[in-house]
């Protein structure tokens, strides 16, 4: 799998001061989609090893409140299991700081059983419906995506949601 970009300081996607991490590929092809050279699975960088170790290594400063994990796709099937591994190896070490990430695909439908679900705080889903562009929304860009705390919806067995 490949990555497009590391950001090591970002102050728009989450809360605080965050390290984020694109991912590449996306097969949904949103309108007027935020990051259109994403989309492409043959485009960014190798995703390796040394890719998570050096994310990690960012993260290890007092003002990072945590990780974001955006794309392209992260939960692409091509790309989740690169997902998860980072997702994992970054709980392991922060386990105070909190993992958000942005996902085209529907919670409940695509994404409640899988692994990655264990290590991530957030989930904001949905694909980017232009119609249904706000830009007065916190986190998100479209009114049909949801933010949703992933802790206590996996706790209570129904979708919490972070932000109303
Ligand atoms: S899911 Fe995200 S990255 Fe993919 S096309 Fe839609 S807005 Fe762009």
């Amino acid at each position: 799998m490949r990555y497009n970009l590391v950001r090591k300081m970002d102050i728009s996607n989450g809360p605080g001061v965050r390290v984020s991490v694109f991912m590449q590929g996306c097969t949904f092809h949103c309108k007027n989609c935020f990051n259109p050279e994403t989309w492409d699975f043959k485009g960014g960088k190798e995703f390796t090893d040394d890719t998570i170790k050096g994310v990690l290594e960012l993260c290890d400063k007092d003002y990072i409140k945590g990780l974001s994990i955006l794309g392209g796709e992260p939960m692409h099937p091509t790309n989740i299991d690169g997902t998860t591994k980072l997702a994992k190896a970054f709980k392991e070490k922060y386990p105070k700081k909190d993992i958000w990430v942005w996902s085209g695909f529907n919670f409940e439908k695509d994404l409640k059983d899988k692994e990655v679900l264990k290590y991530i705080d957030v989930l904001v889903d949905g694909q980017y419906v232009d119609e249904l562009h706000d830009p007065t929304l916190k986190w998100r860009g479209s009114s049909n995506q949801r933010v949703i705390d992933i802790k206590e919806s996996l706790k209570n067995n129904k979708t919490v949601l972070l932000v109303k």
